[in-house]
C-alpha cells in the first residue's frame, strides 16, 4: 500500500510512518517543518530496511500542486499536519486558522477527487469548556468569548469536524476522524507548552518543575504507539466511515501529581514552581480543567484499549530525552 501522512515529521505522524514501514507499505510524507523535525524521520530514511520505501517532500499542504500528485498516487491519507500547542496557537492565531481550516479541506477535496480513503486527526479541545467527565462523542460543548484566542484551535478542528462528515455524507468520502487527547511518547517536545517532555527536561536539568495554575487541572496521558494502533485499525474498519471517535487513555492524573511522578522517576533534586496562568500564557487565558475521554466507541468498534502505563510512558520518555540530550 502506499500511505500519505500529512505531518509525518512530527510527533505522532513519525511514530506513524514507523508502523507503517514495518508493515511493508510505502510512505509519503508532506511536512513544512513548522513543528516537525527531520531528526523524527531520519532514522528510517537512514535505515536500510526502509529507505526505499519512504518518501519526504518539505511543503505545505496548502501546495495545491504538491497534494495533488501526492494523494493522487496514494492509497490512503493521514491527515495530521496541524498547527498544534495551545503555546504555538496563541502565537501564530492566523497561521493556525488558516492551516487547520483551508488545509483540511484540501485533503477532503482532492480525496473525494481520487476516491482515496481519509482519516482527519482532531482533537480533545474541541469539547471546549466542561466539567465533567468522562467526555463523550455526543456531548454538548461551550467555547469561550472570540477575544479568547485559545478558542481559535477548538473552533477550528470543529470545523475540520463539520467540513469532513458534510463529504461523507454529501459526496460519498471514505472518512473518519479521531479526537486525540493528550497524546505524548519519545520525540514530543516542550517547545510548544506540553507538559510531560516539559517536566522531564526540566527534572532532568534539576530545575524547577513549572506547574500552571494550582495543578489541580487533570489528564489522562495516551502513549503514541498505543494511539498509532488504534489510527491503523479505525483505517481498516470498514464502520469507522462518517464516525468521530475519541482516542485517549482512562488513567486520570493532576498535573500536581504528575509533576510529582516525574522528580520521584528522574530522582531529580528539582522543586515546583506554581506559575500563575497569566504569567504563563496571556492575560484571561482560559485551561481545561478536566479531560478524560469516555473510550467506550472505540472499544466497541475495534477493541481499543491503552496498554501503556502511565510510569512506562514516563519512564520511555525520560529515556528518549536523555538520548536527545546526548545528540546535542
Ligand atoms: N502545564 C503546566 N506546566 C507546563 C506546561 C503545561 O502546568 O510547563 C499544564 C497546562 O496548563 C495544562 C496541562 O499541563 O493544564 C497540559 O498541558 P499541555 O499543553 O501538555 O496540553 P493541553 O491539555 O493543555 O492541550
Amino acid at each position: 500500500m502506499r500511505i500519505l501522512i500529512t505531518g509525518g515529521a512530527g510527533f505522532i505522524g513519525s511514530h506513524l510512518v514507523e508502523a507503517h514501514l514495518e508493515k511493508g507499505d510505502e510512505v509519503y510524507i508532506i511536512d513544512d517543518l513548522s513543528t516537525g523535525s527531520l531528526d523524527n524521520i531520519a532514522p528510517y530514511q537512514n535505515n536500510n530496511r526502509y529507505k526505499k520505501r519512504i518518501f519526504f517532500q518539505r511543503e505545505s499542504i496548502l501546495n495545491h500542486e504538491a497534494m495533488l500528485e501526492l494523494i493522487g498516487i496514494c492509497d490512503m491519507v493521514y491527515h495530521l499536519a496541524a498547527a498544534v500547542g495551545v503555546q504555538y496557537i496563541l502565537d501564530n492565531p492566523l497561521e493556525s486558522i488558516k492551516i487547520n481550516i483551508q488545509g483540511t479541506e484540501k485533503v477532503l477535496e482532492l480525496c473525494t477527487k481520487f476516491k482515496k480513503k481519509a482519516l482527519i486527526a482532531s482533537s480533545s479541545e474541541v469539547y471546549g469548556k466542561h466539567l465533567h467527565a468522562p467526555l463523550v462523542e455526543t456531548d454538548n460543548i461551550v467555547y469561550g468569548p472570540s477575544s479568547k484566542f485559545r478558542w481559535s484551535y477548538a473552533a477550528s478542528k470543529l470545523m475540520d469536524e463539520f467540513t469532513a462528515l458534510a463529504y461523507f455524507r454529501n459526496k460519498g468520502l471514505w472518512v473518519t476522524i479521531v479526537r486525540l487527547f493528550n497524546t505524548v511518547g519519545p520525540r514530543q517536545t516542550g517547545a510548544y507548552g506540553m507538559v510531560v517532555p516539559r517536566f522531564v527536561e526540566q527534572a532532568l536539568d534539576n530545575k524547577p518543575l513549572t506547574v500552571y495554575g494550582d495543578g489541580t487541572q487533570s489528564r489522562t496521558f495516551t502513549y503514541v504507539k498505543d494511539v498509532v494502533e488504534a489510527l491503523m485499525a479505525l483505517m481498516e474498519a470498514d464502520a469507522a466511515a462518517g464516525e468521530v471517535y475519541n482516542i485517549g487513555g482512562t488513567e486520570e492524573i493532576t498535573i500536581m501529581d504528575l509533576a510529582k511522578r516525574v522528580i520521584d522517576l528522574t530522582g531529580s533534586s528539582s522543586t515546583i514552581q506554581l506559575v500563575p496562568y497569566e504569567k504563563a500564557f496571556v492575560k484571561d487565558f482560559e485551561d481545561m480543567h478536566r479531560r478524560v475521554p469516555s473510550i467506550e466507541k472505540i472499544k466497541k468498534l475495534i477493541g481499543f484499549e491503552p496498554k501503556t502505563d502511565l510510569d512506562t510512558i514516563l519512564s520511555n520518555v525520560v529515556d528518549s530525552v536523555k538520548r536527545q540530550k546526548k545528540n546535542r
